[in-house]
């Protein structure tokens, strides 16, 4: 096995990938010790396609939420307890920012955080594609991996409400994360409208990324507004349709609740049950039309087995929460071996 894809999310993608990466340098420790990157005694190399569909334009500078938590978690920045944003962060830009009446009070930047947005916007304003952007951020943080965004040209994912909130009205249009993050996936969604993915292509890199892996993975992120974002980027879905690597995702659902964060809000507005189950027949069969070879769900939801096969996903149950690295690494270990396996 020489290459390994991931399409992920934030937090759910980023722990995924960060067991992944341990996974490989243990399994082989040729090099184990030497050099900063994880990768670097690992017989695969790792290229993560990361959703871009949250990024916005925040007191002039662009943030990528997602990018970010999977940078600074596989380079060791990451705040572990929130699973996003740096650790030891003050707010004091951010406060200077309300003194004078700017700014969007429910979501915190901080001064550390702000450093990376800065660079980044710079790096934007001077021509450069969120593509090199990105690469050169990662050079400081040496993920161990390669961290591509599912496209260079801005895709915001916005919730059509159904109900009216604050200075919103019923049918409004907002970003993904103030609904998020604001509103806490609380006000009732009638659609998800990813803004101009018409005129987005996937970023350099992608497609062949998902053509020449051998193993492709789906991490337990948000299937809604994080696969399903990078699946709708043209060109995604017929690259992973004839690749010749096996497809293999991890259930982001355990026994019927979203793990971490509020998925089973995106899962019902577009009417998805939150089971480990449903979520694995929403991707569907290869062999049907649909994404997966494979489906690795929680011990809790072995039921759902049968079921899965059944419908052409082999599946198969285990340990499915990412506590620290090695319960993730070990996750990392069943998917790779269930996507080689049969
Ligand atoms: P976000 O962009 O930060 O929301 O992160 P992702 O989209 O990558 O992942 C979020 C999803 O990861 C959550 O909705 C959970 O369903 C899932 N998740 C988080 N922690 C765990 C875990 O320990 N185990 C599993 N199986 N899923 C998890
Ligand atoms: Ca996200």
């Amino acid at each position: 096995m020489k290459n390994v894809t991931v399409l992920a999310g934030g937090v759910g993608g980023a722990r995924f990938t960060r067991g992944l990466l341990a996974h490989l340098a243990q399994a082989h420790p040729s090099v184990a010790g030497g050099g900063s990157s994880v990768a670097a005694g690992s017989s695969a190399a790792v290229t993560v396609v990361v959703n871009t569909g949250d990024d916005m334009w925040l007191n002039g500078l662009r943030v990528c939420p997602d990018l970010d938590t999977v940078m600074y978690t596989l380079g060791g920045g990451i705040a572990e307890d929130q699973g996003w944003g740096r650790p030891d962060e003050s707010r004091r830009t951010s406060s200077e920012i309300a003194a004078y009446g700017r700014g969007w009070d429910w979501f915190t930047l901080g001064d550390l955080d702000l450093a990376t947005h800065i660079v980044r916007t710079e790096l934007l304003r001077s021509g450069q594609t969120l593509s090199e952007a990105t690469e050169f951020l990662a050079r400081r943080w040496h993920p161990g991996a390669r961290l591509l965004p599912m496209s260079d040209d801005p895709v915001e994912t916005h919730v059509r409400l159904a109900d009216a909130a604050d200075e919103h009205a019923a049918g409004d249009l907002i970003h993904f994360e103030e609904w998020w993050v604001r509103y806490r996936a609380t006000v009732r969604v009638s659609e998800f409208v990813q803004v101009g993915l018409d005129a987005a292509s996937a970023a350099p890199g992608v497609l062949d990324a998902i053509a020449g892996a051998d193993v492709v993975i789906v991490p337990p992120s948000n299937p809604v507004v994080s696969v399903g974002t990078i699946l709708n980027v043209a060109g995604v879905r017929d690259a992973l349709r004839s690749t010749s690597a096996r497809i293999v995702g991890i259930s982001p659902i355990i026994g019927g609740s979203a793990v971490r964060g509020m998925a089973d809000q995106c899962l019902a507005a577009i009417g998805v049950e939150t089971s480990a189950l449903a979520v694995g027949l929403h991707y569907g069969a290869r062999s049907a039309g649909g994404l997966l070879d494979a489906w690795l769900v929680d011990e809790t939801d072995a039921a759902a087995v049968a079921s899965l096969a059944a419908a052409g996903i082999r599946a198969e149950a285990a340990p499915l929460w990412m506590r620290d690295v090695p319960t993730s690494a070990a996750i990392a270990e069943r998917a790779l071996k269930l996507a080689l396996a049969g």
